[in-house]
């Protein structure tokens, strides 16, 4: 097999390699994680959870070597991979609080009362696979493993072949805090060897983009497993009258320009109430310009790379396409190739036509066209008008008038006063709406999601129990007897 090379995406140096899958490989990667997890699944989760717990401190022990990695591969600054690390630690966090409730059995109402009862319990899927991208190679590739094996599933990963090496990197953590190497496998390569994956796991977690996601839910419908699928966005904003404009500048600049706007929840669409558009825009672009552009281990930072040139080409496009359209700049619209090949400036638009793909594709890059509304209702309505519905940011001088908008918006999460806030509000679902995705990350059922429902119902054997209900009504009387009985169940609060 050819190596795998994973190149930094600034200096174009040769960060590491990794050995792609074959079709065996993956069948035995698969297969001793099979083995693995019949082991793993008899451990209470106590007894699951100190592994998860170790890795917890380890990564917050020696953050280093991980902010290093992550870097190596992506051309991201240091803050932006610090904020993977912590990410990554707060899932860990969470779900070794909050897991083991999540996952207990609860007691439910039998099928009749008093002679019969159901518990409604968990059940790992077994083995769960997971495919992630590059934007977030540490993030993505652990924090979704955790929940999975912590309620009893062995994972098989795939991670992008452009960022393999912190999914590697996080691996071998987690095999150090003493999880049995088997349970959690790696296999390296590219789509092909993502559709192989499909083919032998019992859930497949997918994060990617709606394209890759739509083959990936034909793959696993083929296969009649479940899937969850955490997809792009083109997200908006709308900045009301009376809301602090400081304040949502800041937010827009973070939720923008963060990770050099790579993230599927990045603010893309910005909707201002006309009255407050120009001042708005201003202190924005203002703002946009002054940010730090490069790559190296400093904090300074405030914007990297992009993940390759032909991203940074595919991001130029979206705006030379939108400004040959009519299209305004205010700040940005140029490549920096003398920090490197893949650097784009923060970029901010107006009057980008709603036709142009600036205004209905995702970017995925430092990009943000922004558009005066009349109306709160016009806001609402153009901030809807998009296929995706991942997420959304409200910026208002009231929270009720705040909360009103975000009711309305179709989006899985809607931050107010806040732009990527939802990615550690971790006790509640992340996920899209639309054809942002179907599941969810987070919270319960983000843990859920890696286990099937099993009902376990019990008959208690009095008279011969419930089997012996139906057989016993053998006449007109004994039915009006029945009937009479449900009837008056429905009056007893207790019972129904
Ligand atoms: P892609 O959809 O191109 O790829 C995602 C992963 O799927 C990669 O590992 C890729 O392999 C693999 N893959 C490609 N084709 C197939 C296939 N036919 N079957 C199975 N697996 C396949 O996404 P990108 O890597 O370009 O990532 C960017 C996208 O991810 C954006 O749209 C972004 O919005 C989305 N995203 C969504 C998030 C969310 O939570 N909703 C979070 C982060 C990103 P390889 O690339 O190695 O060839």
């Amino acid at each position: 097999m050819v190596p795998i090379k994973v190149h930094n995406p600034v200096t174009g140096e040769l960060a590491g390699t990794v050995i792609p899958a074959s079709p065996s490989d993956l069948a035995s990667t698969a297969s001793r994680a099979r083995q693995a997890q019949e082991r793993w699944t008899k451990l209470s989760f106590r007894e699951r959870a100190r592994f998860i717990s170790s890795f917890h401190d380890r990564i917050l022990d020696r953050p280093d070597p991980i902010l290093d990695t992550i870097q190596l591969e992506t051309g991201k600054t240091r803050r932006d991979a610090f904020a993977e690390v912590v990410s990554v630690a707060g899932t860990a966090r969470y779900y070794l609080t909050h897991g083991e409730s999540i996952l207990a059995g609860r007691r439910r109402r039998g099928a009749v009362p008093i002679v019969t009862s159901s518990v409604l319990e968990h059940r790992p899927h077994g083995v769960v696979g997971l495919i992630t991208p590059w934007n977030y190679p540490f993030i993505l590739s652990i924090a979704d493993a955790l929940p999975a094996l912590l309620a009893g599933n062995a994972v098989v990963l795939k991670p992008s072949e452009l960022t393999p090496l912190s999914a590697v990197l996080g691996r071998e953590l987690l095999v150090e805090s003493g999880l049995d190497p088997d349970l959690f496998g790696i296999v390296h390569g590219g789509g092909d060897v993502g559709g192989e994956l499909i083919r032998h796991v019992d859930f497949i977690g997918f994060t990617g983009g709606s394209t890759t996601g739509r083959k990936v839910a034909v793959a696993a419908a083929e296969r009649l497993i479940p899937c969850s699928l955490e997809l792009g966005g083109k997200n908006p904003m709308i900045v009301l009258k009376g809301a602090s404009l400081k304040n949502a500048a800041i937010g827009l600049l973070s939720g923008a320009f963060s990770n050099a706007g790579q993230t599927c929840i990045s603010v893309e669409r910005v909707y201002v109430e006309a009255s407050i558009f120009e001042e708005f825009s201003r202190m924005v672009s203002e703002e946009a310009r002054k940010l730090k552009l490069g790559w190296s281990r400093s904090w300074e930072l405030d914007m990297g790379s992009l993940i390759h040139s032909a991203h940074a080409d595919k991001v130029m496009g979206h705006i030379e396409e939108a400004v040959e359209g009519g299209a305004r700049v205010l700040s940005g619209a140029v490549r920096r190739p003398d920090i490197g090949p893949a650097f784009v400036e923060p970029t901010v638009l107006t009057h980008v036509s709603p036709r142009a793909s600036m205004a209905t594709q995702e970017t995925f890059g430092p990009v943000i066209s922004m558009y005066p509304v009349e109306s709160v209702h016009e806001a609402v309505v153009m901030a809807n008008d998009t296929n995706y519905g991942l997420n959304a940011s409200v910026w208002a001088g009231r929270s009720d008038e705040a909360m009103a908008v975000a009711r309305q918006i179709h989006a899985g999460s809607v931050g107010i006063q806040s732009t990527l806030m939802i990615y550690n509000a971790f006790d509640v679902p992340m996920g899209g709406m639309k054809i942002s995705g179907i599941g969810r990350r987070h919270g319960e059922h983000g843990m859920l999601r890696y286990t099937q429902e099993q009902s376990i119902v019990t008959s208690f054997s009095m008279a011969g129990g419930y089997d012996a209900m139906l057989p016993k009504i053998r006449s007109q009387r004994v039915a009006d007897a029945v009937l009479k009985m449900v009837r008056l169940w429905r009056r007893i609060p207790g019972l129904r």
